[in-house]
């Protein structure tokens, strides 16, 4: 372990531009569990209930969809980023920080104190609510203050459109510029590190392969194996808060 901390370390000082590439298994260490492990979410509610067509078509679906949504959001709602998400800031003050693609709706990237325009979330956020009809953005705790005051789904109060929180739900395309760009990132890095994602969801699990194919070097923490940990430079399997705290140092 202690030659792959060393080795780990090394790649991180000689590297310039470090994409990072996060996902569920970074924020359990800050409390959130990951919803497809078991016990999660996942176990109570079933997420082909929730496709995309199915909340926009059905105000019942949409009723036991926010009440899902309030459970996940309590979850993450107060969660602080552990000493790994600290370390992460830390490389964009060294200046060796390209971009965050992350995986999470968590906001921990931001609330660790990377710039926002550093982050890329993928699958958007649980912290906002947007109207589907004419894009007003409220927070997730306005709303929340709705819900808890007995609106089972709540509607725009501009233009009564469907409200629904900026989380991308399944059967809802990944948004394409956010893509691009990751992709963009993936080809400019000279090293991705994988944080905390078993690179199961597609097409973003093949920005990791992408910065391979143009020369980037790889590092992958994660709990489990990948199916990319060949072309990883080297892969640990261990606390990430641990990990990430012993690899970026400040040099
Ligand atoms: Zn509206």
């Amino acid at each position: 372990m202690e030659d792959l901390i060393k080795k780990g370390a090394k790649l991180i000082q000689e590297s310039k531009n470090v994409l990072i590439f996060s996902g569920a298994g970074l924020s359990v260490e800050s409390g959130i569990p990951d919803f497809r492990s078991p016990g999660g979410l996942w176990e109570k509610y079933d997420p082909s209930d929730f496709y995309y067509d199915r909340l926009l078509s059905d105000e019942k679906v949409r009723e036991r969809y926010w009440e899902m949504s309030m459970e996940f959001y309590a979850l993450m709602k107060d969660a602080v980023p552990h000493r790994g998400y600290l370390a992460i800031k830390n490389l964009e003050d060294m200046n060796k920080l390209l971009a965050i693609v992350t995986q999470n709706v968590d906001n921990l990237h931001q609330k660790a104190g990377n710039s926002p325009d550093k982050i890329i979330e993928l699958h958007g956020t649980a912290f906002f609510v947007s109207c589907l009809k004419c894009g007003q953005k409220s927070t997730r705790d306005e709303v929340e203050l709705l819900i808890k005051n007995g609106v089972k789904a709540p509607y725009c109060d501009v233009c009564s459109g469907i409200l629904k929180p900026d989380t991308i739900s399944f059967g809802q395309s990944m948004p394409a510029d956010k893509l691009s760009d990751s992709f963009k990132y993936a080809s400019e890095c000279d090293l991705c590190i994988v944080l905390g994602s078993s690179l199961v969801v597609y097409p973003a699990a093949s920005i990791p392969e992408k910065a391979v194919e143009n020369g980037a070097k790889l590092v992958i923490i994660n709990r489990d194996s990948t199916h990319i940990d060949h072309l990883a430079e080297i892969v640990i399997h261990d606390s990430l808060s641990k990990v990430l705290d012993d690899i970026i140092i400040d040099n």
